[in-house]
């Protein structure tokens, strides 16, 4: 078994935890400050996504800059060469647990131990997944997390399929899936969807969506792939909806357990800050859609990062 080993020596000034527009954007700012942020981007053990959920975007139409639109993938890697090109050091690793000690933070990861004064959590949020029978048995032969990731599979070429979700996600993964699947249903609990009325606008129009509100899951099925699912809704009417493919579009938990028992969360568990990002505890910021419960866009977790880098370069400098 390999033991766990201190490899850094030395105090790091920063610890980015995580990575995503929000971690990515408060390392190109403390890298530029010469600070030599340190960022851990995650390795994916926990199902979350080293780079955060916008590398699983194909198409992304309202980040500044980019007129004719950019894959989410590129614009990931776009953020990190630009933070490492200034000095950012990045590591795939996953933080466990965070320590406060006297005056400097003990940032345990699988195999390595940190020290550092300051952190920023970037951590993002996880996709949710339905806690029906069959799902996890089933996960992965007929039901997917991720359009953009499975969407292109030949198992679901051709064939009917469904979103379930009432948000931009949801849409999101309708638009892209009609592309290739014969008919495409979006299933969501409420009379109106909560998406942005351009995304709902979209789905409308398109002759290869059926949207189907009210309703929810009841029961899904299949032995060893997805072969259909059963819908409820508030009446107890009943339908049966034969699909090949079950998208799931129903929101994000945020990823801050490894460190809750530290700083204060919502009962949600999104880390509460203050207008700068600052956390409960001195010298830990949050940023991005770990802290965001509202907007959970790249552009305001970009912004989140860079107000916390510029609220942390100040606290650095009153420290030393
Ligand atoms: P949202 O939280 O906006 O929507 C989640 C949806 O899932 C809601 O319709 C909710 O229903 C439904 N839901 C939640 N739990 C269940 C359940 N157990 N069973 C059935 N339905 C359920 O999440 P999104 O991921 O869609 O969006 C998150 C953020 O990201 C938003 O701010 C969105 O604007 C943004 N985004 C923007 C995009 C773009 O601009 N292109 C693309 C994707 C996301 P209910 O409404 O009934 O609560």
């Amino acid at each position: 078994m390999k033991m766990s080993t201190i490899v850094h020596d030395k105090i790091h000034n920063v610890i980015i935890i995580g990575s995503g527009p929000a971690g990515y954007t408060a390392a190109i700012y403390l890298a530029r400050a010469n600070l030599r942020p340190l960022l851990l981007e995650g390795d994916g053990s926990d199902g979350t996504y080293p780079g955060g959920l916008l590398t699983t975007t194909n198409i992304v139409e309202n980040f500044p800059g980019f007129p004719n639109s950019i894959d989410g993938f590129k614009l990931t890697t776009n953020f990190k060469k630009q933070c490492e090109n200034f000095g950012t050091i990045t590591k795939s690793e996953h933080a466990l647990n965070v320590t406060k000690l006297d005056n400097i933070f003990k940032i345990q990861t699988k195999n390595n131990t940190y020290f550092t004064k300051t952190i920023i959590i970037a951590t993002g949020s996880t996709p949710n997944k339905l806690y029906i029978e069959n799902f996890d048995r089933l996960l992965n032969h007929g039901i997917s997390m991720c359009a953009i990731c499975d969407g292109g599979l030949d198992c679901f070429l051709d064939k009917p399929l469904a979103v379930i979700g009432g948000g931009d996600s949801a849409c999101e993964e309708a638009l892209l899936l009609s592309r290739t699947a014969s008919h495409v249903y979006i299933i969501f609990r409420k009379n109106k969807m909560r998406a942005s009325k351009i995304m709902i606008d979209r789905v409308t129009i398109n002759e290869k969506i059926t949207l189907i509100p009210n309703h929810e899951i009841e029961t899904i099925n299949g032995l060893d792939v997805l072969e259909s699912i059963d819908l409820k809704d508030y009446t107890n009417n009943k339908m049966n909806l034969k699909i090949k493919g079950l998208f799931i579009a129903i929101g994000h938990t945020p990823n801050s357990q490894f460190i809750s028992d530290l700083v204060e969360v919502d009962d949600y568990g999104y880390i509460i800050t203050d207008k700068s990002m600052s956390t409960n505890i001195n010298g830990i910021w949050a940023v991005g859609d770990v802290q965001d419960s509202k907007y959970k866009q790249a552009i305001t977790a970009a912004g989140s990062g860079c107000i916390a880098a510029l609220e942390l370069e100040r606290y650095l400098s009153k420290i030393e």
